[in-house]
């Protein structure tokens, strides 16, 4: 993909069956994506792509906003796996959960 040289990647990730790429783009690229990808909202600092496996962030990004919109990024990709497709509440429960997941996964030793 062309509009793949402004981007980095990040991490490969497995969720269910289906392996991820996490990658971080500038922000002309981000839009390239973005726009080829078919994804709709221009002021996200985030988005997946589900058919093409990506999730994809804002490279400017400080640090611990780009976390917490990867993680964002990931329970999308794990209720999409259970069939849970974006809506309006799935959307409320990732926004919900997502910080608070972030600051829990960072700071304790849990498991
Ligand atoms: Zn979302």
């Amino acid at each position: 993909m062309s509009t793949m040289e402004g981007c980095s990647l990040l991490k490969e990730v497995q969720i269910g069956a289906k392996h991820y790429s996490i990658v971080e783009c500038d922000s002309d690229h981000f839009e390239l994506l973005l726009e080829e990808l078919g994804a709709n909202n221009h002021e996200a600092r985030s988005f997946i792509a589900y058919d093409q496996q990506l999730i994809v962030v804002r490279s400017e990004l400080h640090q611990d906003t780009k976390k917490e919109y990867i993680i964002h990024e990931l329970l999308h990709a794990m209720l999409d796996d259970a069939g849970l497709s974006e809506d309006v509440e799935v959307e409320h429960f990732v926004k919900a959960l997502a910080p608070r997941l972030t600051i829990f996964l960072t700071t304790q030793s849990f498991i």
